[in-house]
Formats: C-alpha cells, structure tokens, sequence
C-alpha cells in the first residue's frame, strides 16, 4: 500500500511560497514499514492519477478555499481504488460532505498527528471507519515534520509550529474554535531541532506558522495578578518564560536566517517582547489590524485592538523595534463607508507597514460570523448553480459571488471596486520603492519590490478580480516572477550546523510574582 498525501489546489505555480506543512507532519506520522509517502502539492504541479493504483491510501487535506478541488481530487483517486482520507479544518467541520461529494472512505476529524497511523492500519485491513476523533492533542503529542522529504527547490519559506490555538475570540476566525482557546506550546528543544534541519538543507526564511505566537500578553498577567488568581498567574508566567526560551535559542542561530509570524497587536506594548524577537531573527509579523476605527473593531469582537492616533503609534512601535508588520484589514464591515477605504490605506502608509494585506469581509465557516451569516439567511437561502450560497465553496469558481454580507451603505460591487483600488495604492512602484527606502543598496531594494509585486499578484488579483483575463495574467505574471523570487530567498546549505544548547533564563514579569491574598 502506498500512501498519498495531496494538497490540492486549482491553480499551480511550479513554485510555492510557504511549504503545506501538514503533508510533513502526516508524512512523519505515516509508519515506515509504508515507505515513504508520496507527497504532492497541486500549488506546484497538480497530481497524477495514473501513479495512484487501487489499494493505496490517499490522503487530502482540504481548508475551505481548495475544498471543491478536494472533492473532485478524492472522487478521482475512489475511481481509482484507493482509499480515500480527508482532513483538515474544513473536513473536521463538514465531514458528511466530504463523503457526499468527495468520494471519502474516511475523515479525521481534528488534530492527525497522532491517529494517521490507525487509520492507515484500517486502510491496509480494507476496514477504514468513517470518522476518526482525532481531537486535540497535548503540545508534547504534536509530530515533527519529516522535512527529509521536501523539495527544496520549489519553496521560499519552510513552516515549523510552535503554538497552536489562541485565546482571543474574533468572530470572523475559526481558529479559537477549532484549535481551541488553550495555547497548545511545543518545548523548544523539539522546535529548534526542526529549524535547524531546515537550515542545513539551505532553508533560510522559516515562518514560525502559528495561530498566534503571542499567547500572554501583559494585560493578561496584569489581570491574573489583580484578580489574585495564583494558579492562572503562574500558568501565564510559564508560557510566557518558554517563549522567551524559544527565542534566547533561536537567537543563537545563524544571523542570515528570517523568521515570520503571526502575533496580536497588544505585543506592541510589550518592548521586551519585541526586543527578543528581533534578537531571535523574528524580523517580521502578521498583526490582524481589521479596522481603523472603534466601531469596525467592534464588528469584529477585537476591541483590544487600537484605533485612529494610537493604531498608528503601535503599528510604528513594531519597526522601530526591528519588527516589519504585514498588516491585515477587513473591508465590508457593517461600520464602513466610502470614506474609509481611503482612510484606511492612509493608516497603513503612515504606521511604517512594510507589506499589508485588504480582504473583503467573508463569512468562513467553524466562525461566529458564519453561525450568524446562516441564520439570517434562514432555511431556504438563496442558491447559484442550484448550490445554497451558505454552501457557497461549492459554487463554481467563475460563478460565486465576491462579497456575501448584505452591507447597509455600499454594494458589493462597490466594495470590491474600492478595495482593488486601496491595493492597486498601496502597491504602486512610487509607494512601494518609497518603503524600500529601509534597505540599503539598489540591489536589495529592487528585490523589495520584486517581492511585494509578487505578493500583490499572488494574493489581490486571483482572489479578487471579477475579470477572468486579469485573474489569467495576474497568474502568468505571478508564474513568471515566482523563479527568480525563489532564488533571493535561497540560502547556502549548512549540513554542519549544530543544535544550540538550552538555555536557563529567568524572566522578569511585569508585576512581580502574586502571592493569593495579598492586596
Ligand atoms: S484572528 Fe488572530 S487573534 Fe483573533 S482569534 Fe484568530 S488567531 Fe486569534
């Protein structure tokens, strides 16, 4: 029996940004005595069937976006004799579907590190059941990613997990639902022993793919201190100290290497925070900045965030401390009006982001917005194709809708309008050199802006463009540019490179230690 893992996807590349790390995860969870499995990620070349033969396992792990590639993926390899396995957020939350439409034999449901290998033993039995629990599993219990096996060549960055889940509860996210509210915290040794391996192999831009890896914030240890909760403070200090392990080591790696993540922009009033990052090679963060104003934030149940002046001062406070920020916005929000998609890409410019990223409000399943976006849409909801558009993954491509949230103001075709123009500014060559100006040397700031085009096409266009030509050429030129891309984020193997040692630090805590009872 061979074992297949697919990520699908409709449009390939021939090269990818950022390496499906769940195929390496599963791939190390996959018995040996199965051979290696044949891993195949449709962004780079889409898979062929004629290599899948009746009896393997092929497994698919779909998100909401690739799902109906999935489906159509996992009907074929059925056909075929396979036994076909899905997973992945979008699996756990519609496991009948994938049945229904994806030809599924089986469905994990969850985290699979742990439970792949039984689910292959059923397969190789000709016995898989239909749902498997995988749940989720303890830090200690996560899988290694097997990165013996990647491609090299075809990646820009490699992705390695330290935490999963996340304590906030923003309602257009699935994360804190899924993945739960508990941070979820490898120990560093299992960490820095992937990222090292990674290296070696020549990988020098690693993302640190998280939910959130700023899991404690000040506010919180602030909070458990004046509540006099002894137990929750300490919980808190200790997720905290492991994360300024993590990054003490990290910083003792080799000074080409960059790290990317994803972090809360209440690390901002956190400069120790910040301060180890930049001494860990973390030289630059997703921060979820949604809206420039109160009410947007109200929206979007992020009212930790920060508005107007002050939004612009903590976006600011991230570079200052040596950490660029790709901020991500939400457009479509019910607080919205014309006037704030200029005033939106006016924050942006001026809070010295480096890259951002303008999305148009979306109802994703496993979220609060989904649950309230169905329920108002009742029991019959309108349908396209003969799909409900509460199934709207199912859609057609060329026939789904832009926008699905009726807004109060503004049609969707307005929004879509207004928030292709706030890109096409945001990523004109006059404002992208103008961000350059913190590289020195032509050559390096040529590169910056080879690097946000190539963002811009790969991630405004295909998602949002209405015009079937545009999307055609934005994913030609984003082809064409995706080589030489590559190339700048190549770094010279290190097979010698050694695994630092674990370091005994002590974290001040803001605070100081609580004692219950104490005033
Ligand atoms: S958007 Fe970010 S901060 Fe909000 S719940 Fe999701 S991962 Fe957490």
């Amino acid at each position: 029996m061979n074992v297949h893992l697919v990520n699908p996807s409709s449009v390939s590349f021939g090269t990818a940004v950022i390496t499906p790390r769940w195929q390496y995860v599963l791939a190390a969870a996959t018995p040996r005595s199965y051979g290696d499995p044949i891993l195949v990620d449709e962004t780079l070349y889409q898979v062929d069937m004629e290599r899948i033969q009746p009896g393997d396992a092929v497994g698919i792990g779909i998100h909401t976006a690739n799902a109906l590639r999935g489906y159509e993926i996992g009907k074929l390899a059925r056909a075929r004799g396979a036994s076909v396995i899905f997973g992945g957020i979008h699996a756990t939350l519609y496991p009948e579907e994938a049945m229904e439409l994806g030809g599924a034999h089986a469905v994990v449901k969850g985290d699979g590190d742990q439970i792949w290998a039984s689910v292959l033993a059923d397969c190789a039995l000709g016995t898989p059941k239909s749902v498997y629990v995988g749940g989720q599993i303890e830090a200690s219990e996560f899988m290694p990613a097997r990165w013996d096996l990647v491609p090299r060549d075809r990646y820009m960055w490699a992705s390695v997990q330290t935490v999963r889940g996340c304590p906030k509860h923003c309602s257009f996210c699935s994360v804190w639902r899924t993945d739960g509210q508990k941070p979820r915290q490898r120990a560093s040794d299992v960490v820095i022993e992937e990222i090292v391996q990674l290296r070696r192999l020549g990988f020098r831009f690693i993302a640190l793919a998280d939910d959130n890896f700023y899991p404690v914030t000040l506010t919180d240890l602030d909070l458990a201190s004046r509540q006099k909760d002894q137990h929750r403070f300490n919980e808190l200090t200790s997720l905290r100290e492991e994360r300024f392990e993590l990054m003490a080591r990290l910083a003792q790696l080799p000074d080409d290497l960059v790290f990317f993540t994803q972090i809360t922009m209440e690390a901002a009033e956190d400069l120790e925070f910040l301060d180890a990052m930049k001494a860990a090679h973390i030289k630059g963060a997703l921060v979820g900045v949604e809206a420039v104003t109160p009410a947007g934030l109200k929206d979007v149940y992020k009212d930790f965030n920060s508005a107007g002046e002050s939004l612009t001062e903590r976006l600011r406070t991230f570079r200052a401390h040596g950490v660029h920020v790709l901020g991500s916005f939400i457009f479509g929000l019910p607080s919205d009006r014309p006037e704030t998609f200029d005033a939106t890409v006016a924050v942006a410019k001026a809070a010295d982001i480096t890259f951002a990223q303008f999305v148009m409000l979306s109802p994703y399943p496993g979220t609060v917005d989904f649950i309230k976006w169905e329920k108002m849409l009742g029991a019959n909801p309108p349908t396209i194709a003969g799909i409900p558009l509460t199934r709207r993954w199912l859609i057609p491509q060329a026939l789904r809708p832009k926008m699905y949230w009726p807004h109060p103001v503004m049609s969707a075709e307005e929004i879509r309008e207004r928030t292709q123009i706030v890109w096409d500014n945001f990523y004109s060559i006059g404002a992208i050199w103008k961000r350059s100006s913190f590289i020195r040397g032509s050559r390096g700031r040529l590169a910056f802006v080879l690097i946000s085009k190539i963002y811009r096409q790969m991630y405004a266009d295909t998602g949002m463009a209405t015009d079937s030509a545009r999307v055609t050429w934005s994913g030609r030129w984003a082809r064409w540019l995706a080589k030489p891309c590559r190339r700048l984020f190549a770094g010279k193997p290190m097979p010698g490179l050694q695994v630092p040692l674990p370091i005994d630090i002590m974290v001040k805590i803001p605070g100081g230690p609580v004692e219950v009872g104490a005033d």
